[in-house]
This record gives structure tokens, C-alpha cells and sequence, in this order.
């Protein structure tokens, strides 16, 4: 197999079998499913239409003909949604390790709040004088998310991490700009393990990335940033805790060398559970910083639901926070949709620099994050984050005896391992990584962060139990083992093999994906 230089295969693993090999292709109760659009056809439908009434057709040539849509019958069509959400590995079903995710148990009261038909059922386009409970919501979640991160100002319409850091990085722009300086500072600095979204996001706002190199113990080179800086610098992006796990124990330093060189510091705020209520963004120097609801404050993701990416602002970056926001006069609450509307009406707001997304942000979210804090209180946030790190330590400390974390000392959320331990044996982090799944576990986040050779990222979460822990524990000591008695080899290449599909070609998916069916012909 051919490797990339971070330990990553660039062609696929040739495997023996790729198709199930009983004769359905189901495996046990796991059925196999065909798309709707092979199994269906436009004779059978689920439901008994009467015959059209002759009254006239109004649309004028217009309607449509023959576009062959599948139909099934009702309790096909049921199999199939089914059979499908059975796919689908879920944080309902088992633990998700995934690093930098933060996959945790959404308790199932913020759902409750989240489908109360007050908010769930308002249209975004309802009047302000019927919506005054949902602007109330975002109004208190904004106040406790400026509260926990101790800046002046947040942003509530990013509706992702990776949209959040558009608007910080799109208000740094402005400000740059509202100072004459938006031409000479090009460059943003990013450490070598940042999450690939922060300079993507950095390209998109048209600065070029810098990066900058980690020390040995995982964490940004002070010396090597300092050497960087210089006036065409527009800012830093850094994660703290960093995609490591690690906290950035200089980032008071980064941050005031950062601000003297006349650049902004914008956090990616993504590991925000391992410290909310431990400390405060603010009194780190952060100018911006993204929380994700998705993340921090509960709603898992990953199975395709949406994301929210509220951003904290400074006060030198407050005055071209994006519109819409909610503004409280006397007892009421009420939306600044337009910047005319924030200049006649609210001087201070004259600067912001637009609308970034329809509506007002993802109000799903806001409704289950409130809940999350108004459930945990402050002193349940914090432990939350305690939690979270004494799991990560006890997972690294457990696994240490087989694996080889990447860096010494302590983690903060998570836990990062190299493939060193594999070192020899002919196994390789992809081929641990599909013997989890055979084992029942989601694998954890692997060739991540790009700093590790072989990188396995694991995120317990709180909200895992001692007991779940130990047996996830205790299945990876024992795939440690197996790879290092090295007669298995053949085993692990040939993982997984109780899953409904076997090796994929991962790249080509990534890079060539089929988007379209095309009828067999
Ligand atoms: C998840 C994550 C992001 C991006 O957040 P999305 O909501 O997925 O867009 C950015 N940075 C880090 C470190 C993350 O973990």
C-alpha cells in the first residue's frame, strides 16, 4: 500500500471480497437495500389518489410529465426509510471516540424543548410581535454565551464552526479595513495541527495561510510565531485546547504578541467542552471565537443534522458583527435585519458588515443549546468539562499500556495517539481503525491531527460512563495486542468483515463521487 507522508494509504487496500458472500447480500438481519430508484417503478404507489375530477388544468402547459419518480407500496417504502436509518451508526447506538467532535448523549429533554410547537412549528418569517418567545431565546442564549466566554459581543446567525470562523474572520477584514489596512495585512498565521477549515476559511477571505510549526511537546512554537509576525499580518487562528488535546499554555503570550504586532487573534472555539466554566476566552486575548452549539452544547452531529456557529466578538471587532441581531427595548424584543435599519436605529451598529445566512441562525439549536444550560446550570457546565477531561485521561491512561500516545503528560478532552506501537507489525492505523468497526465501535478520528504520524484522535466525552469506557478500553487493548502478535496480519487487512460493505475506495469516493443515478440500461 502506498502511504502518504503523514502515514495516510493513497490507494486502497485490494481485498478479496468486497461483496457479502451470502446469496440475498444480506448479512444476518442486516438487509441489503437498493435504491428506491432500482427497486421501484411508476405503476405502484402507496397511496389510493381518486381519479382527477375533469376540473381545468391552470398551469398553462406547464406541468410536468413522465419524469419516472419510483413508487413502492406502503410497507416497501417503510423498509426501505427503515432499512436504511439502520445504516446509519448513531450516538444512540454506541460510543463515537471521533476526535475534534465532541459527539456526545443530547439529552433527550432539550429535544423535547426543541419540538415544543412554539418554536419548532414558527416560521422564520413570522412577524416580530408573534415571534417575541423565540427572539427571547436567542436573546438569553446570546447573554449566557457572552457570559461563559467573557466577551462583550456574539453573533447568532453562523450556522456551522467553519461559518463562524467566516464571520470572525470577515469582521477582522472589516476592521482592518475601517482602519486603512486591509491592503498591507495579507498574511494569517495558523499552527501546523489546525483544523483544516481555518485556513480554508482564511483563503476564502483572501489572506494567504503562514503556518506555524508545533514544538515537541504538541503545542504552537511561541518562538517560531514571534519570528512570523510582522505588519502584513492580519492575525492568528489557533484551537484551545488544540486539535492535540492539548491546552496552548502560552496563549496569553501568543495573544499579547499577536495584538502588538497590530493583528487579531481569532480562536477556533470547536473544543470549547473541555474548559466552558473553567475559563473565559475573553481573559485569553480572543478577539473571535466560534462556539459549536453542535458540539459543545449538545445536538449530535455527524449523522447530517445541522450545525450552529453563534461567534463571540471583542469590542474591536463588535461594531461589524453581521446582521440580523435581536436588540431589547423595554419589555419587548425586536430584529435589526438591515445595516440602514442598524444605522437609523442603533448608531453603533452602522459598521456591520451584513448578512451572512437567511434568517436568524439555526433556531433548532438555540432552543436545545438554552436547554443544555439551563438544565446543567453553570456549576453542571463545568463539571461537564471536567468530566470530559478526567474521561480523555482515563482512556489514555488505560491505553497507554498497548497504544503509544503521541505526546507526553496529561490530555485535556481527548486523547492523541501516533501509530508507533503498530510499528513493524504490517498493521496500519486504517486497518486498526476497520477492525473497530468489527468489534462494534465507530472508529476515532484517524491521520488527524496532520502533526502525527498515523494519528488515532479519541474524544470520549462526558457523557460516557465508567462502564462503556472500559469495554472500549478493553476491545482496543485487545486489537493492540492482536496487531503485535503478528499473526494476524491478514486479518486486519481484510477488515471489516461483519459490516455490509468491506474495504472502500475512500479517496475515490472522496475525490470522484457519484452523485447522480443512471438507470441500468
Ligand atoms: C468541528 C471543527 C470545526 C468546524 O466546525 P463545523 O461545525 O463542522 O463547521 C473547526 N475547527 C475544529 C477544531 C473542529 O473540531
Amino acid at each position: 500500500m502506498s502511504m502518504n507522508n503523514q502515514g495516510r494509504p493513497t490507494t486502497p487496500e485490494e481485498t478479496a471480497a468486497t461483496a457479502s458472500s451470502t446469496f440475498t447480500g444480506n448479512k444476518a438481519l442486516q438487509i441489503e437495500e437498493a435504491l428506491s430508484f432500482e427497486i421501484g417503478d411508476v405503476e405502484r404507489t402507496g397511496v389510493d389518489l381518486p381519479e382527477p375530477n375533469g376540473a381545468p388544468d391552470r398551469l398553462g402547459g406547464l406541468n410536468r410529465n413522465g419524469i419516472g419518480l419510483p413508487g413502492l407500496t406502503e410497507p416497501e417504502t417503510m423498509r426501505h426509510f427503515v432499512r436504511l436509518s439502520q445504516k446509519n451508526y448513531a450516538i444512540d447506538m454506541g460510543p463515537f471516540p471521533l476526535g475534534s467532535c465532541t459527539m456526545k448523549h443530547n439529552p433527550r429533554l432539550n429535544e423535547k424543548v426543541a419540538r415544543m410547537p412554539g418554536f419548532g412549528d414558527l416560521h422564520p418569517l413570522a412577524p416580530e410581535s408573534a415571534a417575541q418567545g423565540a427572539l427571547e431565546v436567542i436573546d438569553r442564549l446570546a447573554y449566557w454565551l457572552t457570559e461563559l466566554t467573557g466577551m462583550p459581543a456574539v453573533a447568532m446567525s453562523p450556522k456551522a464552526g467553519a461559518h463562524g470562523e467566516l464571520c470572525g474572520m470577515v469582521a477582522i477584514k472589516s476592521a482592518l479595513e475601517a482602519r486603512g489596512d486591509v491592503d498591507k495585512r495579507t498574511r494569517v498565521l495558523a499552527p501546523e495541527s489546525a483544523h483544516g477549515t481555518n485556513p480554508a476559511t482564511a483563503v476564502q477571505c483572501g489572506f494567504k495561510v503562514d503556518s506555524i510549526p508545533a514544538d515537541d511537546t504538541g503545542r504552537v512554537d511561541l518562538a517560531a510565531m514571534k519570528e512570523k509576525l510582522g505588519d502584513d499580518v492580519a492575525g492568528i487562528m489557533v484551537t484551545n485546547p488544540n486539535t492535540c488535546g492539548l491546552f496552548e499554555r502560552d496563549i496569553r503570550e501568543i495573544a499579547d504578541a499577536v495584538h502588538e504586532a497590530g493583528g487579531y487573534f481569532y480562536c477556533d472555539g470547536a473544543n470549547f467542552n473541555a474548559i466552558a466554566g473553567k475559563v473565559k476566552p475573553g481573559d485569553l486575548g480572543v478577539d473571535a471565537m466560534h462556539i459549536n452549539l453542535h458540539k459543545t452544547f449538545s445536538t449530535p452531529h455527524g449523522g447530517g443534522g445541522p450545525g450552529a456557529g453563534p461567534t463571540v466578538l471583542s469590542e474591536a471587532l463588535a461594531p461589524f458583527a453581521p446582521v440580523p441581531f435581536v436588540v431589547r427595548e423595554g419589555d419587548k424584543y425586536k430584529l435589526i435585519e438591515t445595516r440602514r435599519a442598524a444605522k437609523a436605529e442603533d448608531g453603533e451598529a452602522a459598521q456591520s458588515f451584513g448578512r451572512l445566512t437567511a434568517f436568524h441562525g439555526q433556531m433548532g439549536m438555540f432552543t436545545r443549546a438554552l436547554s443544555y444550560m439551563m438544565s446543567h446550570g453553570v456549576d453542571g457546565v463545568k463539571q461537564a468539562a471536567e468530566d470530559a477531561v478526567l474521561n480523555a485521561n482515563y482512556v489514555l491512561t488505560r491505553l497507554k499500556a498497548e497504544m503509544s500516545p503521541a505526546f507526553d503528560g496529561y490530555c485535556m478532552h481527548e486523547a492523541l495517539f501516533d501509530d508507533s506501537f503498530l510499528k513493524d507489525t504490517g498493521v496500519e492505523t486504517i486497518d486498526f481503525a476497520k477492525a473497530m468497526i468489527d468489534e462494534g465501535y465507530h472508529p476515532m478520528t484517524m491521520y488527524f491531527p496532520l502533526v502525527v504520524h498515523g494519528a488515532m484522535l479519541i474524544e470520549p466525552t462526558e457523557s460516557e460512563s465508567k462502564r462503556e469506557l472500559d469495554l472500549f478500553c478493553d476491545a482496543l487493548l485487545s486489537l493492540a495486542k492482536r496487531a503485535k502478535s503478528g499473526d494476524e496480519v491478514d486479518a486486519f487487512k481484510a477488515a471489516p468483515v461483519y459490516a455490509p460493505r468491506r474495504r472502500l475506495d475512500e479517496t475515490a469516493a472522496a475525490r470522484k463521487p457519484v452523485l447522480r443515478w443512471t438507470p441500468a440500461s
